[in-house]
């Protein structure tokens, strides 16, 4: 067992979690936080994370390599590359940059432009639905943004403040409060452009210097084509665009030709796009950081085993939560996650026989705190046939989603950030929660099924192929607007979900 000083105060312990010593504190006084690391593979994430970036300010940038095993899938030189010319992009034109105000005023001054080379371009990501959804939006908004030399600002109101760090060396990403781009009431959007082009006999139009382009599921509207280069030639010529989706529409771009090339050079596996972004943007701010240390420290970090289990229950009303808890145990028991239960404990065990006994420690994330509670009773007062001692953890239990509510979105980060430092994870069909979760932990977890009534369903949960996280709402035409039957004849590294049929995820072994 190994000891380290996290947060100044405590110390955390190290045992079989794969983590290594390292003499770092978290305190502002630490010299540690301000020296170079340079030439730090593992705390720069393979040169995912640029070395100039270190101080106090995200504690978690340069501390998460301690409580994550080193992630076997390397980013790409290029990829790194493309990473650090973003950032340089960032510097000039993002809201602290040199070029940011000039670039802002031809914006709005010009109801038009016309291939102004030298000017800046920007991609405003918008928000929909839960964090989960937000955060693989994100990651998705930013790859859009690396491919088309974008700087990607971001609207967080209230309630998403202080929950990350400042992903870009220098800047910041987020959209100015005095930005007129708050609103996009003003600004033209992509359907009615696509429409005055249709009515004008496909005949090219002045384009506007800014566009708002809807990438939400909302199933019963026209598809937009975003995936066809005659839409990207287009889009390419706005200056400024904005963009609000709830999607991982990342598939999407790797069917668009235009950014073929680029993302076969990026992505080698193709499956680890977000365990990659998703790493690079979201760091956990200072106050995120201490409670997911705090909360590590005083449950994970004696586990041989850590087991995440997130419970999302889509339909609590028409849902009983014993038929969750049959399907949660289904899952679990049968493909030996945890033991069975046997008869009550024997109150004479000494405690010798308790420090040779492998802990398991089972983080439960859910919105009901009753699914922790009923297995953390189960597993206290019973005794196991496999003798390993099984501890149930929950970190939150909110009751309910919440919206445009700070504590509750930092506790939703604090727990899906938990779930990804799990050994094993099991995560709930359909959830982007458990995406990212498993996408940061390089987690291939295993899928609850999703049951919305009082049903059983056999099996309870499936292995997942892959971590990355799935594309609920991908196109349902080619380019020609013949319907697509199956995508894996017509785009090799694509699959269909397995939680989700009309749903398509990226894999890197093309013949799974
Ligand atoms: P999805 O709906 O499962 O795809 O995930 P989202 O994250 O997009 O939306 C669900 C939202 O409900 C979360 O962002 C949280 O606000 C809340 N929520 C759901 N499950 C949990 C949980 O296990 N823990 C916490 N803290 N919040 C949760």
């Amino acid at each position: 067992m190994i000891s380290i000083i996290i947060f100044g105060t405590f110390s955390i312990s190290l045992k079989s979690t794969g983590l290594k010593n390292d003499s770092m504190t978290s305190s502002t006084n630490d010299p540690t936080l301000h020296t170079p690391i340079h030439n730090d593979k593992e705390k720069l994430l393979d040169g995912l994370l640029a070395s100039e970036f270190y101080d106090a300010s995200c504690i978690s940038r340069l501390q998460s390599h301690l409580y994550r095993k080193v992630s076997p899938h390397k980013p790409s030189s290029y990829l790194i590359s493309k990473l650090r010319n973003y950032e340089e992009i960032h510097r000039r034109c993002g809201p602290n940059g040199k070029d940011y105000h000039k670039s802002m005023r031809k914006i709005l001054n010009s109801k038009n432009i016309k291939g102004d080379a030298s000017m800046c371009k920007y991609l405003i990501w918008t928000p929909a639905n839960g964090l989960g959804n937000q955060m693989v939006s994100m990651a998705a908004t930013f790859l859009y943004a690396i491919l088309t030399n974008r700087v990607m600002l971001v609207r967080f109101r209230r309630d998403k403040q202080g929950i990350f760090c400042e992903p870009f060396l220098s800047s910041t990403w987020l959209l100015p409060e005095k930005s007129p781009f708050w609103n996009e009431n003003h600004v033209e959007t992509y359907q009615s452009l696509i429409e005055k082009e249709k009515a004008n006999n496909n005949s090219k139009l002045d384009l506007p210097s800014s566009l708002f382009l809807n990438l939400q599921y909302r199933p019963n509207l026209h598809e937009k084509f975003f995936h066809c280069d005659d839409s990207q030639a287009l889009i390419i010529k706005v200056p400024l665009l904005i963009l609000q989706s709830d999607q991982y529409f990342v598939p999407s771009l790797f069917m668009t030709p235009f950014f073929n090339k680029e993302l076969e050079k990026m992505f080698v596996e193709k499956d680890t796009v977000f365990h990659h972004l998703g790493r690079y943007l979201f760091h956990p701010s200072n106050e995120a950081w201490r409670l997911i240390t705090n909360f590590y420290q005083a449950h994970l970090a004696k586990a041989d085993e850590k087991i995440g289990l997130q419970i999302r229950v889509f339909n609590p009303i028409s849902t009983p939560q014993e038929a969750i808890m049959n399907l949660v145990l289904n899952c679990t028991i049968h493909n030996k996650l945890l033991p069975k239960v046997l008869g009550m404990k024997n109150s004479m065990s000494t405690s010798s026989d308790k420090n040779k006994a492998i802990v398991k420690v089972v983080l439960v994330a859910s919105l009901y705190p009753e699914y922790g509670d009923n297995l953390k009773t189960m597993y206290t007062n019973k005794s196991t046939s496999s003798g390993e001692v099984i501890e149930v953890h929950q970190a939150s239990g909110e009751e309910q989603q919440k919206f445009n509510d700070n504590k509750h979105n930092m506790k939703a980060w604090v727990d899906m950030y938990l779930l990804s430092l799990s050994d094993v994870l099991v995560t709930t069909s359909l959830s982007t929660f458990g995406y990212v979760a498993q996408g940061l932990g390089n987690l291939r977890p295993w899928l609850l099924y999703k049951i919305i009534s009082n049903d059983t369903h056999f099996p309870a949960c499936e292995r997942e192929f892959s971590m990355e996280p799935c594309y609920h709402a991908p196109p349902k035409h080619y380019c020609s607007g013949k319907p697509i039957k199956d995508f894996a004849s017509s785009f090799i590294y694509m699959r269909k979900c397995k939680d989700y049929w009309f749903g398509v995820k990226l894999v890197s072994d093309i013949n799974s």
